[in-house]
């Protein structure tokens, strides 16, 4: 069997976006799955929206979730290069190929002259398609045109009554009638290819397989589809795979929020968790399991379960999802993880101490089961850093007028003048022996405590918030919630 070679063929127009994200996922997927290769091709050959920013912006997103590739621009590769404009001699060479079979024409009508009879179309009611004017000019006029310093398009001539049958594995046979298709734009005035004639030589030419992507360049597959067959090539397996909504079912845009996968990253999200959620849209692994390894997301995955209809980007489900990641990494990681949102949030200076660091982590044990991404620790932060405790909510003020809380705020300061070490483990050791001697338990103890403490009701355990406030802020908000 030929082997599985897959390529992502992103246009470095800004940066990765989620549906493109997804696009090189089910690549990589297939690839990984099948041991076969996957290729990442830039497709930069709309030279003004092009930038080498934004080339760079995708090979960071897809390293960060963890798409690595087999051959690219950065991995380099037997089929290079792997940037288009690198390849313009190659595309050359296939258009003067075509030009001389006479399956492709010069073409010198001006923009105006398209535009014209584009309108005359509409007004008749017609689809509008190149009337095929240029077609028949002799290789005399062509070459007194470019003589005289004209510069004219290359177009190739459609084939008259062909019918097109693409065998997608994911939307079925789709069949186009190529009298609908006027002749298109292969090389613009400038020289440089158009997508659906470079992507066609470079597929071939990179022995791509399956071709993944995402469904609005079904209405393209014909078009590449006849060029294939022109130059006697054959067609790799198209997979067009489905929309992304927003929850609102309307195609995802920036109006639902972050559409690029740096922006999640920003945002705290772990890369294994976008991973997980991106695999989940519009494929499923067919059971229960909806958090799975990349590992597990490979072994099951297969064009089979991709489904037609669009997916809907659900963001309370990738929360979720990566709620549970958080729960699952070290300390250690999430505080390597916090530490610059807490930066940026200004909690932490820019060079940061061990003990800082400490204290991190100890902010990181107190919340890590209560967060759904990183930068929601910033939300805690004032719980443990703030010098003043404001008791807001009635019920929270009524906590410590109960008859009992004198007894259990003196014990709870006896205990911690004597705490030697400010630990969790010893902190925990204090509420029992706090219950022990006032025969108080459970609420009647940690209530008055963690109301006096942190002016709530609610909030991380107890054992972790005191050892990160230490002695001097624990007297400090005692004083003024309690006072002397
Ligand atoms: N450069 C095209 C895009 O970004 C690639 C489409 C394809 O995969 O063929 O949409």
């Amino acid at each position: 069997m030929e082997k599985f070679r897959v390529r992502f063929a992103p246009s470095p127009t800004g940066p990765l976006h989620i549906g493109g994200a997804r696009s090189a996922l089910f690549n990589y997927l297939l690839a990984r799955k099948n041991g076969g290769d996957f290729i990442v091709r830039i497709e930069d050959t709309d030279l003004e929206r092009s930038s080498h920013e934004s080339e760079e912006n995708i090979f960071a997103s897809l390293a960060w979730l963890g798409l690595d590739m087999d051959e690219s621009i950065v991995s380099g590769g037997d089929y290079g290069p792997y940037r288009q404009t690198e390849r313009l001699a190659i595309y050359q060479q296939y258009t003067e190929e075509l030009l001389k079979r006479g399956l492709a024409y010069y073409c010198f009508c001006s923009e105006e002259d398209i535009a014209n009879e584009r309108q005359a179309a509409m007004d008749k009611g017609e689809v509008p398609k190149y009337s095929g004017k240029c077609r028949n000019l002799s290789t005399e006029e062509v070459a007194e045109r470019i003589a005289k310093g004209e510069k004219p398009v290359v177009r190739f001539s459609v084939p008259h009554d062909q019918r097109v049958v693409i065998d997608d594995a994911v939307r079925g046979r789709v069949v186009f009638e190529s009298e609908g298709i006027g002749d298109f734009v292969i090389v613009k005035s400038d020289g440089i290819p158009t997508y659906n004639f470079a992507v066609v030589i470079d597929d071939h030419l990179m022995a791509i397989s399956h071709v993944i992507r995402a469904e609005e360049h079904l209405s393209n597959t014909p078009r590449q589809v006849l060029l294939y067959e022109a130059f006697g090539w054959q067609v790799p397996q198209f997979a067009h795979i489905s929309l992304i909504l927003g929850e609102d079912h309307k195609k995802m845009s920036k109006r639902h929020g972050a559409t690029s996968v740096v922006q999640y990253q920003e945002m705290g999200y772990l890369p294994e968790a976008v991973f997980n959620f991106l695999a989940l849209l519009g494929w499923s692994p067919g059971g229960e399991d909806e958090i799975m390894s990349k590992e597990e997301i490979i072994a099951k995955f297969s064009l089979d379960g991709v489904a037609k209809n669009p997916a809907v980007f659900d963001m309370e489900k990738l929360k979720w999802l990566n709620g549970n990641y958080i729960r699952q990494s070290t300390p250690e990681r999430i505080t390597d993880l916090a530490i610059p949102f807490l930066q940026k949030e200004g909690y932490l200076p820019t060079e940061i101490t061990d003990e800082q660091r400490h204290w991190v982590n100890l902010i990181v044990q107190a919340v890590q089961e209560k967060i759904h991404t990183i930068n929601e620790i910033a939300d805690f932060m004032p719980l443990f850093v703030d010098e003043t405790v404001n008791i807001v909510d009635e019920e929270a003020k009524s906590v410590l007028l109960d008859e009992d809380v004198p007894i259990v705020m003196a014990a709870f300061r006896n205990k911690l003048a004597a705490l030697e070490n400010w630990e969790a483990e010893q902190v925990k050791k204090i509420f029992k022996e706090i219950s022990k001697e006032t025969g108080l338990k459970g609420k009647k103890v940690f209530m008055p405590i963690r109301v006096a403490l942190t002016g709530q009701m609610h909030g991380p355990d107890l054992h972790f918030i005191i050892p990160i406030l230490g002695k001097e802020l624990v007297a400090e908000r005692l004083k003024q919630t309690l006072g002397e």
